[in-house]
């Protein structure tokens, strides 16, 4: 976590773990009903939100299309669009709901981007503070299942709907 400023999109998802199959497309089959352990936001017909376990701020979340797919390009123009509207949506939730400045949306595509989870495409949204260096020094040491990420995932759970979804 010392450099989490400095890599804000490199994924830790699966840091220490090998996992056989896509964590996202179990995330996206939601056998087990575990949304609520997954920290899954939002879900409709083309993608999910998720709750980044690894935040690099608070309320970092990912849009990831059902779809399990490398190449961005392969994405049908439909779902991209889709995905971009939810991220536009996004941003505005971080400004309204957690008083974000600003935000920061990417995607690393492929190995060389230097993506965690190569396999299978997302975007990431992360919600930006104006003094977030010394915010960070605060909250650096804070770990997953802290506190303070259950706080915002129970305030984020309750208004996600109210963004994403269409009315
Ligand atoms: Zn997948």
């Amino acid at each position: 976590m010392d450099n989490i400023l400095y890599a804000p999109w490199r994924d830790q998802y699966v840091a220490g773990a090998k996992h056989k199959e896509c964590v996202f497309c179990n995330i996206s089959k939601n056998i087990n009903n575990d949304d609520l352990e997954n920290r899954v936001l939002y879900r409709d017909e083309i993608c999910f939100v998720v709750m980044n376990l690894f935040p690099y701020t608070p309320a970092h979340f990912m849009i990831i299309p059902h779809r399990h797919l490398q190449n961005l390009e392969d994405l049908p123009e439909n779902e991209w669009l889709h995905i971009s509207k939810l991220a536009r949506r996004g941003v505005q939730l971080l400004k309204n709901e957690f008083k974000a400045h600003g935000a920061n949306i990417g995607m690393n595509l492929g190995e060389s981007g230097g993506v965690g989870i190569a396999e299978h495409i997302h975007l990431h949204v992360l919600p930006r503070f104006n003094r977030d260096t010394n915010f960070m020094t605060s909250i650096a040491n804070v770990r997953v299942y802290s506190t303070d990420f259950e706080e915002i995932y129970n305030k984020f759970i309750k208004i996600a709907d109210k963004y994403f979804k269409d009315e």
